[in-house]
């Protein structure tokens, strides 16, 4: 049983930097899989995270980035030239929620347009956030269930992401 909804924040979750601060643009493709900005900094996914994207997509999970980058544009620039299963990653989110507000109104965006977009009613309950900032588990006072990464050295592994599809199917079945 997956949940019928997976929220991922971007800066340490799914790469590791910030990129509003990191970054410096311009950002080029050096292959499908690493992009290299104006002074040769090199970034590429955390390692399992074109594996896990294709998990979610191969059982129908909807898909969704939250984040609060002051560098939208930049963030866009690297999901597009970023590659998941041969396809630049951005194709692969159904709904981006970015700027400077919570993850409890990013996803609250969210679900509001899975509703209104989709004609689907998801409750909180159906929804994982997979997240490096241990504040953003205030989600859970909406029924999200918040999936932490402490290391942003390893970011989202596979490990985690099993650990809280594990964690997410007991708390559904109490
Ligand atoms: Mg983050």
């Amino acid at each position: 049983m997956y949940p019928k909804v997976v929220v991922f924040d971007l800066d340490y979750t799914l790469w590791p930097c910030w990129c509003d601060t990191h970054i410096s643009p311009p950002v080029k493709a050096k292959s499908t899989d690493i992009v290299i900005d104006k002074r040769k900094f090199e970034l590429s996914f955390y390692k399992d995270v074109p594996k896990i994207f294709e998990e979610l997509i191969a059982n129908d999970v909807l898909i969704v980035s939250a984040s609060r980058t002051c560098a939208p544009a930049v963030a866009r620039k690297l999901l597009t030239l970023l590659h998941i299963n041969d396809q630049p990653a951005i194709d692969h989110f159904d709904f981006m929620e970015w700027g400077t507000f919570s993850k409890t109104k990013h996803i609250k965006a969210a679900m509001d347009r899975i509703k209104q977009e989709m004609d689907l009613d998801i409750p909180f309950e159906e929804v994982i956030l997979f997240d490096d900032e241990w504040r953003n588990k205030d989600v859970e006072s909406i029924g999200v269930h918040f999936a932490h990464l402490p290391n942003e050295d390893v970011g989202l592994t596979y490990d985690i992401f099993q650990k809280a599809l594990f964690s997410y199917r007991e708390k559904k079945q109490l």
